[in-house]
């Protein structure tokens, strides 16, 4: 990647500037298209969005990290590819009424793309954010997370939750974002006392992950209609799901004690027993929600039989993607987790640390 200015690309000065992070999330995966209850936290790394005007009719949009540039006229059908965050996000403001003229974009981000800490829903927040700043636009940080998450539908054509978008717009790195997906009622919490946290890329990409998704949200909708709820989260017992068939018995199990998990959590919990359902939520999104596979269970096996670690597990939808590890901040673990990840590379993989958040 060769690192170029704003003013380089577009022989102009941008005329705001705005960041949003990307986030991980530490417990409640998979719940929220049913409605649930999730964990996540800001990430350190950021996404930048810079704005000035267009010289012509057609907006311009350039990505530093794909080093590639996509001009469109207001009225033409959006491409597929990156350009299709920055322009729905245009696309939904207009839609809500807000008139936006022809527009420079620059975007620059520390985020990993495509790992799974969210560098789409940071590219939007981050995108609604100069365009609240450079037009004054009267819409607060939980309209920006819906705006982003509606440009994620219905302009990338990816069919996400909401988690992304409100950590992004609302989470810092200092806190847990407590979320109820479906009231959106929302609360920051410390960590445990004397933690931070880790995550570490598998480097296995993920491939199946787009069909597995869709294929576990139809599953979800499946097992409420036959429980008679309008999502699973309305289930809280997990004797209620004893007569439902395979797989949705095991589909149902995953996202309830998920919720229970986070609910837990929610309450203040030690650093050990943060850990633990850290570990059980992992057990359940591999033996319940089948969303985990060999190299992911064997990198969050290494991290979780090491001292300093009270618990780790896959974060993401799955399939690939990075683990998360709850850590105790006094520990010194560096020689560690070189260790794990030699280990890792000699089971196959090639791990590699991507947030060691202090
Ligand atoms: P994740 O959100 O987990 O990183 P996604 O597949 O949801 O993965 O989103 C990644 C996509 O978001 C990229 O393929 C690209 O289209 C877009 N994107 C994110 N960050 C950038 C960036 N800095 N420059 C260009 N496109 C980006
Ligand atoms: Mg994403």
């Amino acid at each position: 990647m060769s690192t170029v200015t704003f003013e380089q690309i577009f022989n102009a000065s941008p005329d705001v500037q705005a960041s949003a992070p990307g986030r991980v999330n530490l417990l409640g995966e998979h719940t929220d298209y049913n409605d649930g209850f999730v964990l996540p936290t800001a990430i350190p790394q950021q996404t930048t969005v810079y704005l000035g005007s267009s010289p012509n009719p057609q907006h311009h949009i350039y990505s530093q990290e794909l080093s590639e540039q996509v001009s469109l006229s207001a009225n033409d059908p959006i491409p597929q590819g990156f350009s299709s965050y920055v322009i729905g996000c245009i696309r939904t403001l207009e839609k809500q009424g807000f008139s936006i003229p022809p527009l420079n974009v620059f975007v620059t981000s520390s985020v990993p793309i495509g790992s799974g800490l969210s560098s789409s829903a940071a590219l939007e927040v981050a995108m609604l954010r100069a365009l609240r700043s450079r037009f004054n636009l009267n819409i607060d940080d939980v309209q920006i997370a819906q705006f982003g998450q509606y440009a994620e539908q219905n302009f990338a054509q990816v069919q996400c939750g909401i988690m992304d978008q409100m950590a992004s717009s609302l989470a810092d790195s200092e806190h847990l974002l407590f979320l109820d997906t479906r009231t959106l009622d929302r609360e920051l919490l410390p960590f445990p006392t004397g933690t931070k946290f880790l995550v570490i890329d598998s480097g296995i990409p993920r491939t199946l992950a787009g069909s597995g998704y869709n294929q576990r949200r139809a599953e979800c909708e499946e097992a409420a209609k036959l429980l008679s709820v309008s999502a699973l989260r309305d289930v809280e017992d997990v004797s209620a799901i004893a007569s439902l068939p395979r797989p949705l018995k095991e589909r149902a199990r995953h996202v309830i004690t998920e919720n229970n998990r986070v609910l837990e959590a929610r309450q203040g919990v030690s650093a050990e027993r943060f850990g633990q359902l850290m570990n059980a939520s992992h057990a359940s999104l591999r033996d319940d929600y089948a969303v985990s596979i060999e190299g992911l269970d064997t990198l969050v096996a290494l991290l979780q039989e090491t001292p300093g670690i009270f618990g780790a597990r896959l974060t993401g939808a799955g399939f690939g993607g990075a683990c998360v590890a709850l850590v105790d901040s006094n520990a010194q673990i560096k020689t560690a987790i070189a260790d794990v990840l030699t280990r890792y590379q000699k089971a196959g993989y090639q791990g590699k640390i991507l947030v060691d958040r202090a």
